[in-house]
């Protein structure tokens, strides 16, 4: 065997023995939160189509229009012919729907966060991520070859200890957190995040692919944090994401006009890479139009999570994000089948997505569930929930 097979088997082979392979399993994704799989129809607790927008009529019509009209591909970098018109009006309502001066569009969220932080922050910078950001944010802050130092989850007093001690030797400093955390649901402490990163001459990133489209009616944490302190938060640095809650695909970074333009000149995932298919941006659009007109849409995921925890006893979500710990990666993974069997569709999250010994069934609530689909997947998680409760 050439070298390179004989370590790409040896590699798997080690992983299945730690039952961290991962496969790539053939599932289309239907209306109601249905989705097909070896056959079968489940109902899907582990998507993020959070507000059923990839089915949405208005958002499909607009695609299908865009197809036709652009044509299947953008062709090229958005910096040479690839800026098609649909951008401009899709950064425009987003820039209006978070109330920034400006936003600008990406490829996607992971190649949003690989470019846009190593354009502001570079070998004598420091980089500091709350320990469970996304690894599409940790590699963003590998790629600045400065420090990177991380902080206690959600912790603002962790934060601040950092802050104290390491600002002072570097020179630009980014502080980056998640709006709701993909794994756990929970919520950042946005406020006291913000404050402390305007005491240090900091600059805060708020990733809010969770939050957006879900959390005050639909703008997301930032402002639902605003809301919550009854003030204005600085937040220079708001990303979000067109892949979850608007149906679609695109990272986007809302902000002030002087950075988007930087952006523009420098984020390289932004100038090297061709721009997104003009459907795809038309769906973006169409979604963000969706939001504002059906805010009751945007507030059923929150709904049915609450509604599934008063069921099950756990305690209340800060999101339609819910995650149920099982701990060992195969007790997970037999989890996730025995729901299978039941008609669910659910995920086993294993490490390195989650810590080790944190594997989980992770549940994603979405406007396209039924309350029905909701109570079913109650009863038949509860036993495994509450082995006590239930005799077991
Ligand atoms: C999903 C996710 C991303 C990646 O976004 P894509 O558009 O899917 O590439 C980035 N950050 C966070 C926090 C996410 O949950």
């Amino acid at each position: 065997m050439r070298s390179l097979d004989t370590f790409a088997a040896g590699k798997l082979h080690a992983l299945e023995e730690r039952a961290l392979r991962r496969e790539l399993l053939e599932t289309t994704g239907g209306r109601g939160g249905v989705s097909r799989r070896g056959g079968r129809a489940l109902v899907c607790f582990s998507g993020n189509d959070t507000l059923g927008l990839a089915h949405h009529p208005h958002v499909v019509t607009r695609a299908r229009e865009a197809l036709e009209r652009y044509g299947a591909g953008a062709g090229a970098s958005r910096l040479v012919t690839g800026n098609h018109p649909l951008y401009a009006a899709l950064e425009r309502a987003l820039a209006e729907w978070r109330g920034t001066e400006a936003a600008l569009v990406f490829g996607s969220g992971f190649l949003l966060n690989a470019g846009v932080i190593p354009a502001l922050a570079g070998r004598e910078d420091v980089v500091i991520l709350d320990e469970l950001a996304h690894a599409s944010l940790h590699t963003g802050a590998r790629l600045t070859r400065g420090a990177v130092l991380t902080f206690r989850h959600n912790d603002a007093e962790d934060l601040a200890v950092v802050l104290e001690r390491e600002r002072a030797r570097h020179g630009r400093c980014l502080v980056v957190t998640e709006g709701v955390f993909s794994m756990d649901g929970d919520r950042a402490p946005l406020a006291a995040l913000s404050d402390l990163a305007v005491a240090h001459d900091a600059w805060l990133l708020v990733d809010d692919a969770h939050g957006f489209g879900v959390l005050a009616r639909g703008r997301g944490s930032v402002v639902a944090a605003e809301e919550e302190s009854a003030r204005a938060l600085e937040v220079p640095l708001q990303v979000g994401t067109l892949s979850k809650a608007a149906g679609s695909y695109g990272g986007f970074l809302c902000a002030s006009r002087v950075v988007v333009e930087l952006l523009k000149s420098r984020a390289r995932s932004l100038v090297y890479s061709t721009g997104l298919p003009p459907a795809v941006v038309a769906a973006g659009l169409a979604a963000v139009e969706v939001m504002a007109q059906e805010p009751e849409r945007c507030e059923r995921p929150l709904l049915l999570a609450t509604r599934f925890c008063e069921r099950t006893r756990l305690p209340a979500p800060a999101s339609p994000v819910v995650p149920v710990v099982i701990g060992d990666a195969r007790a997970a993974l037999l989890a996730s089948r025995q729901l299978e069997e039941e008609g669910f569709l659910v995920a086993a999250i294993r490490p390195p997505t989650v810590p080790e010994g944190t594997a989980r069934l992770r549940l994603t609530f979405s406007a396209a569930h039924t309350d029905d689909d909701v109570d079913r997947l109650a009863t038949v998680l509860r036993p495994l929930l509450s082995p006590a409760a239930s005799g077991a």
